[in-house]
């Protein structure tokens, strides 16, 4: 992509109305606009990353052998009333009048949606177990939504329920679930802490969150430096500085978070009033046992813009770069050899995978910019690798990692190989 015809500027000053440091980077470096409170649209920069977050939940969510679907947002109050949640919801759910005299909701969650399709098609135990997820917006009216992408009034949620016999299968999913989301927090580039916690407004009291530690989170957290242990504040009985009450040796200290996914073990609390049964070996009618599991890839990219960012702006981790490299043309004698190598590094062959197709995403800033402008933009907005093209680097390119872990200068025919090293 040239960067002259990227859509998005960046913007020197901070929005006024921001106050979160993600949405004040974000905004600055052409990645999310405002609409209102809570409510964001992604540029292309940010689309990108959305889209790899996005993407890395899929194959995780995959690999523990969830099917994708895709459900509607706008939903019927009868369904909703059959487990009392229109009127226990109704606070954070945008109720209001649809055609006729129907009333609808915007779905801030999609048990009962599902619930309602899968007992059309669930019949006996050879049905289980069963793993849908989805990947789509919710809607919540938050009260406060002051922290860009980590609170959102609509906000992409990733949203996986299971479906089985008996607890002892929910249990043996559950622990796998755990592995698959500490595994998309890691490849985002965020530490996730397993956190004991409440089930809150939406389902039961037993839960796990997977917590950011930052001192900007909403949440706070007890971790055990020891053996692991961690339990959210709300319903930890010890205090900062007490002896663990999991190993009895390390102390507990207190540390403010991000929630970025949760999971629950629901059992029968939505099976039961809304009869989804089964027919179980023995011949006997018995109900679906179920878990859901949360994470939000808009409120992941947000942490990541919280956690990874310095004071020139943004640092994206490898795997959500929006591109793989930001080739910057800061002398213009050099631009043909500039332009091959975009070229070159870009191009993806038809067979794919040979020695000529590339296919990297490559940022190229030829832009009629004073290089000051440019390299400014480019740690503004954070690509993970920077490839300089500069009068003193002649037959040469400089490359710097934007987390300052490394620099140096290769040939113009090194190049992809360095990207190889990096990337594969
Ligand atoms: P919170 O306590 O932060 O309000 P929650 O516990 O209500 O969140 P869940 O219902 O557990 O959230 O949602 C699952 C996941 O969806 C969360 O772990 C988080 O990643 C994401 N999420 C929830 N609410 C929001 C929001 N308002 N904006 C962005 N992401 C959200
Ligand atoms: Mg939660």
């Amino acid at each position: 992509m040239k960067q002259s015809k990227l859509f998005g500027k960046t913007l020197r000053e901070a929005p006024k109305d921001e106050v979160s440091a993600n949405a004040i980077l974000l905004s600055r470096a052409g990645f999310i606009h405002k609409l209102m409170a809570g409510v964001y649209s992604y540029l292309p920069l940010g689309f990108r990353v959305l889209d790899k977050i996005k993407n890395i939940v899929r194959e995780e969510m995959n690999a523990l052998g969830g099917q994708e679907i895709l459900m509607p947002a706008l939903t019927p109050k009868e369904l909703w009333q059959e487990t009392g949640r229109w009127e226990k919801l109704k606070e954070i759910m945008f109720q209001f009048a649809g055609a006729g005299d129907q009333a609808v909701g915007l779905a801030a969650t999609h048990e009962e949606v599902l619930v309602n399709i899968v007992r059309r098609y669930l019949s006996s135990y050879r049905d289980l177990p069963l793993y849908l997820y989805q990947i789509q917006d919710k809607f919540r009216n938050e009260p406060r939504a002051k922290s860009g992408l980590l609170r959102g009034r609509e906000f992409s949620m990733k949203d996986l329920y299971s479906f089985h016999e008996n607890q002892a299968d929910l249990d043996n999913f559950y622990q796998q679930a755990i592995g698959a989301y500490q595994k998309v927090f890691e490849r985002c580039g965020l530490i996730s802490i397993v956190t004991e916690a409440s089930g809150g407004a939406f389902t039961t009291e037993y839960s796990h969150e997977f917590q950011v530690a930052t001192p900007y989170g909403e949440d706070e957290i007890m971790v055990c430096s020891g053996c692991g242990f961690a339990q959210n504040r709300e319903i930890c009985a010890f205090n900062d500085g007490a002896k663990c009450p999991s190993c009895a040796k390390a102390k507990l200290a207190q540390t403010k978070s991000i929630e970025v996914g949760n999971i629950f073990k629901l059992g029968t609390i939505y099976s039961k009033p809304m009869q989804l049964t089964f027919t179980g070996a023995d011949g006997k009618e018995k109900e679906v046992i179920m878990g859901c599991y949360g994470l939000g890839p808009s409120r992941v990219m947000g942490s990541v813009a919280e956690v990874h960012h310095d004071k020139d702006g943004l640092i994206w981790p490898k795997e959500i770069t929006p591109f793989h490299a930001h080739l910057l043309l800061l002398d213009n004698k050099q631009a043909g050899a500039a332009d091959k190598l975009y070229r070159e590094l870009t191009f993806a062959s038809a067979k794919g995978g040979s020695a000529s197709g590339r296919g990297w995403e490559i940022l190229f800033d030829e832009r009629v910019e004073s290089s000051g402008a440019k390299l400014k933009d480019a740690d503004l907005i954070g690509i993970s690798l920077q490839l300089i093209i500069g009068a003193k680097s002649a037959g040469a390119v400089e490359y710097r990692f934007r987390d300052k872990s490394e620099n140096g200068k290769v040939n113009f025919s090194e190049v992809d190989q360095l990207l190889k090293k990096f990337y594969r």
